[in-house]
């Protein structure tokens, strides 16, 4: 019955890899390392987490949604969407949570994995889809541990806590935090943001879906597909086409829905303190209609003094103030390049991602590694981590790993499918090549897109060519063994 096939997390994109894989009719399970699914989504419970995609274009194209309560859902909205979506499609029972892998090892034609209950038997192909923004990042900031109050990373956010009444800091201007700023800064009675460096924030609306409308879509799913289409063409076609340079026109838009935004900091010192000085696009875009509000709220300052060190009473600021707080929040961002580890993984002839990863991680098509064979990626090096819907960059990518599946599949007995050096090398020297034609890399910002060697690790062309580049896999740029 098919491939014995492993599927690493049980997210976004190990949900739509098992799918896949199930429905091909190869035998599937799914390691997730915590007590359930939901990747990202799980994880992020602060107050105010919310997608800034459009929830019609969040979701799989083999699981539609007419219920989406907002144009842009909350998180536990989409982590029931997942729910549901693990359950429809039969993925659910597939799923042993509580197992982090650990060690994955090439022994023979095989991957041997070991997890947190020990050895977990041998598979013929791996797929890790062990997400990007999962390993919380602490400040380097000296006294951290000496904080009397509650301090926690954002993606770690006490099931107990309420922040009603209390003095609370936030550290950092991501996407994180500015959500979580515009969502509590009328209940608290003091907010301090601690910035160290201004955000672009594009504005949009978050309205609530009529119930009509989401009877007509449960009714007729032909409208739900037509909205899917635009919303694509908005975000694919225009947001992350400018973003790789491919269309100024709409680059010029996004930065004048910027730029009135911020004019709504009636303020100047705290309009000209909340404005950037990279282009637009450079970091990633903040999404956000309330956050310019929340921080003129009386409750909210704007602290831009760097951080000298964390006191027992609170954050003591360059210019020798003390911020007393109850509660700190380090909205700090996330290790986007360990994404892998603690596991190891160790290849052909002994060799360990770790070290082929040390500098740099490099892929072919972002999905598969020289030394690797049968071992492939979602979300590995050089995935569209800042332009596209991330849900269609799973299922592109899943649609990808289906066709090496086959390759696998097609020899007398499982093969080994490796991607050839010299067509990963080539890759790479497109994708780097492309590079400089990017905001990310030419915008004059730093940001979690760049790796440890300052190399930039998305996805330097447009959505089309995406699609295409994971079409069907070439067998050209493999060994078949
Ligand atoms: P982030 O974008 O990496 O932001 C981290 C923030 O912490 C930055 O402002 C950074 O400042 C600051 N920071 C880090 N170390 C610091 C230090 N030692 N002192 C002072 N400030 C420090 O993290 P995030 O907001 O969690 O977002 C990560 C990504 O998750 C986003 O870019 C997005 O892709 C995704 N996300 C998406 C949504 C959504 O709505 N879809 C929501 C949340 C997150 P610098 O800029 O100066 O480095």
């Amino acid at each position: 019955m098919g491939l014995r096939i492993a599927v690493i997390g049980a997210g976004a994109s190990g949900i739509a890899a098992a799918a896949r894989m199930r429905a091909a009719g190869h035998d599937v399970q799914v390691f997730e390392k915590a007590a359930r699914l939901g990747g990202t989504w799980r994880e992020n419970r602060y107050p105010g987490v919310a997608c800034d995609i459009p929830s019609h274009l969040y979701r799989f194209s083999f699981a539609p949604n007419p219920d989406w309560s907002m144009e842009y859902a909350g998180g536990a909205e989409i982590l029931a969407y997942l729910d549901r979506a693990a359950r429809d499609l039969g993925v659910a029972g597939l799923i042993r949570c509580g197992e982090e892998v650990r060690r994955a090892a090439l022994e023979g034609r095989r991957w041997r994995l070991t997890t947190t209950s020990g050895d977990a038997g041998a598979f013929d192909l791996v797929i890790a889809a062990m997400g990007v923004l999962h390993k919380p990042v602490l400040p380097a900031i000296p006294g951290r541990e000496a904080f009397a109050g509650r301090s926690f990373h954002s993606a770690r956010w006490p099931e107990d806590l309420s922040l009603d009444g209390l003095r609370v800091g936030v550290i950092g201007t991501g996407s994180s935090a500015t959500q979580i700023v515009s969502a509590v800064a009328d209940r608290v009675a003091r907010i301090a943001l601690f910035q160290r460096t201004p955000q672009w924030i594009f504005s949009v609306p978050n309205r609530p879906i009529a119930a009509a409308k989401r009877e007509a879509f449960a009714a007729e799913p032909e409208r739900m597909r037509g909205l899917y289409d635009m919303l694509g063409e908005a975000m694919n076609g225009r947001f992350a086409a400018a973003l790789v340079g491919r269309n100024p026109e709409a680059l010029a838009e996004i930065e004048a829905n910027c730029r009135a935004n911020l004019a709504r900091v009636r303020d100047p010192d705290l309009r000209a303190r909340l404005t950037p000085d990279y282009e637009v696009g450079c970091k990633r875009l903040v999404i956000s209609d309330r956050f310019y509000e929340a921080i003129q709220s009386p409750a909210a300052q704007l602290v831009t003094d760097p951080i000298e060190r964390i006191e027992a009473e609170g954050v003591r600021t360059g210019d020798g103030a003390l911020h007393a707080l109850d509660v700190l929040v380090f909205a700090t961002g996330f290790d986007t390049f360990n994404f892998h580890r603690p596991m190891k993984v160790i290849g052909r002839a002994g060799r360990d991602l770790d070290d082929d990863w040390a500098g740099s991680s490099r892929a072919l098509r972002s999905v598969a590694v020289p030394g690797y064979p049968n071992f492939f990626f979602v979300g590995g090096p050089n995935s569209p981590i800042g332009n596209f819907s991330f849900l269609m960059t799973a299922e592109a990518q899943v649609g990808f790993i289906a066709g090496l599946a086959d390759l696998v599949e097609a020899g007398e007995a499982p093969r080994l499918v490796e991607p050839r050096e010299d067509a990963t090398q080539d890759w790479n020297a497109r994708l780097e090549a492309a590079m400089p034609g990017t905001v990310w890399a030419a915008g004059g910002c730093s940001s979690w897109y760049f790796d440890r060697s300052g190399k930039v690790a998305s996805w330097p062309w447009t959505y089309e060519d995406f699609t295409a580049s994971l079409a069907r896999p070439d067998p050209a740029e493999f060994h078949l063994a």
